[in-house]
């Protein structure tokens, strides 16, 4: 009952003062496309990227990591829940590649999911990149599919990469910087498109619904295809919630926004609420969340849901990460401010993770714990949920503890500040709650990272 108390004051404490409207920095990438779908699983388009070389040119194609069950974000046994069909494969396929109005060719990793532009460009110059692409959207239950009248093209506009990084079939597989995305979306009139950004023009010519989306600031630009007449609407804080069949988790998506009132304004102008096939819960983009059909019928599960992927609009979304290879800052972070109560925290924390080492015991393993480990370091989603997740938010628990509710709410509202619309790390997120508690944190959250 009293860390109820304790939990209840946190909210509080995270809702007391008064913030101002955070504007979009200028991001300096630019992408504007002239889209066009199909209604039936293919996404056309012309992409023009404007941007200040850096190094080597690469672009994220992430969708490409659906062209093979092998790389699908789903492990082995998920992939039967996902593709209830049996496989389909998807992806993207670019063509007509210029860079600065010069002809470019494209050297695609090993997993097809980046690809190097090679061509003349000097770092510091400003380079206009523009490639046309096809996009196959397969039947899936995926976060990139097509399931039950809505199809979600999460990961469809190509986006610059930092790295090349191969993919994994678990977490979120991908690090994103910002950009300005302008959308013209076409589609059949009978379809409207829920999206991470603000619809800026909306007419119907000739059978086809013509859609202008503008997404400031956005890691990228997700976007759902479902048929028109659904959606509703709401004002929370200022912020356009709408829903598409998702009415549901609104709750969880509230009582998110009010916790978090005081870390900072919600980040963007509107958030999407979608209802869709994806089997494995639900998925955060900046503006829009995915929500699985299956996760409608419990209230508490559903709540827990949206409540989470309510907070990776403010971290992942606004203060970024590197979610391959530090996909414990964002996760066990967001986890840990879901956290409602002692019960809670007792059954599917602490007493959940001592029946998973238990078991693990019995059969002669021992599994890894480390909360710091990559997407590459995990056996499969279980070892991660239980390191990443479960036994991380543990950490955040402890941490909470030791430094109490004023100053784990002043850490948070300095980790936001100091990162919002950037991309963050580890360290930075230690030395903010280090210098709000005026302690070195470090070895209580090494205990933890390095277990
Ligand atoms: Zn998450």
């Amino acid at each position: 009952m009293k860390k109820i108390l304790v939990f209840s004051l946190l909210l509080t404490i995270l809702s007391c003062s008064a913030c101002t409207r955070v504007s979009f920095p200028d991001t300096g990438v630019k992408i504007d496309v002239d889209a066009s779908y199909d209604g039936a699983g293919e996404l056309t388009y012309r992409e023009s990227l404007s941007f200040r070389v850096d190094g080597p040119i690469r672009l994220n194609l992430f969708v490409n990591a659906y062209a093979q069950p092998e790389t699908v974000t789903a492990g082995e046994q998920e992939r039967l829940t996902a593709y209830p069909s049996g496989f389909r494969p998807g992806g993207i396929v670019l063509s007509d590649v210029t860079l600065n109005g010069r002809p470019a060719l494209l050297r695609l990793s090993e997993d097809r999911c980046c690809a190097q532009v090679l061509a003349p460009a000097a770092d510091g110059e400003r380079a206009v990149l523009s490639f046309s692409a096809v996009v196959t959207v397969p039947e899936a239950r995926t976060r990139f599919g097509r399931w039950n009248g809505v199809a979600s093209l999460a990961g469809c506009f190509v986006s610059l990469a930092r790295s090349e990084r191969r993919t994994v079939a678990f977490g979120d597989p991908f690090v994103t910087e910002t950009a300005d995305y302008t959308l013209r979306l076409s589609l059949p009139e009978e379809l409207t498109a829920a999206t991470g950004g603000v619809r800026v023009r909306e007419q119907t010519e000739n059978g086809r619904r013509l859609l202008t989306v503008r997404a400031s600031c956005r890691r990228e630009l997700a976007v759902c295809v479902l048929t028109a007449g659904q959606e509703k609407s709401e004002q929370r804080q200022g912020v356009t919630l709408r829903s598409y069949g998702a009415d549901g988790a609104l709750p969880g998506v509230r009582t998110m926004l009010d916790r978090l009132r005081s870390v900072a304004p919600f980040p963007y102008e509107e958030l999407a609420i979608v209802r869709c096939g994806f089997y494995a819960g639900g998925m955060e983009y900046p503006g829009l969340i995915l929500i699985g059909e299956d996760f409608f019928g419990d209230e508490t599960v559903l709540s827990r849901i949206a409540a989470h992927e309510t907070a990776h609009q403010y971290f992942y979304g606004a203060v970024g990460s590197d979610q391959i290879l530090e996909p414990w800052v964002d996760e066990s972070l967001v986890e840990f401010l879901c956290l409602e109560s002692e019960k809670q925290f007792a059954s599917e924390y602490r007493d959940r993770l001592a029946a998973y080492v238990s078991d693990a015991a019995l059969r002669g393993e021992r599994p890894r714990l480390a909360v710091s480990g990559s997407l590459y370091d995990y056996a499969d989603t279980t070892e991660y949920v239980y390191a990443v997740y479960i036994h991380g938010c543990m950490m955040w628990r402890a941490v909470y503890d030791l430094i109490g509710e004023k100053a784990f709410a002043d850490g948070l509202r300095r980790y936001y500040q100091e990162n919002a619309f950037g991309l963050a790390d580890g360290d930075r997120l230690i030395d903010a709650f280090s210098a709000a508690a005026g302690l070195d944190l470090r070895p209580i959250f090494a205990s933890y990272l390095n277990a």
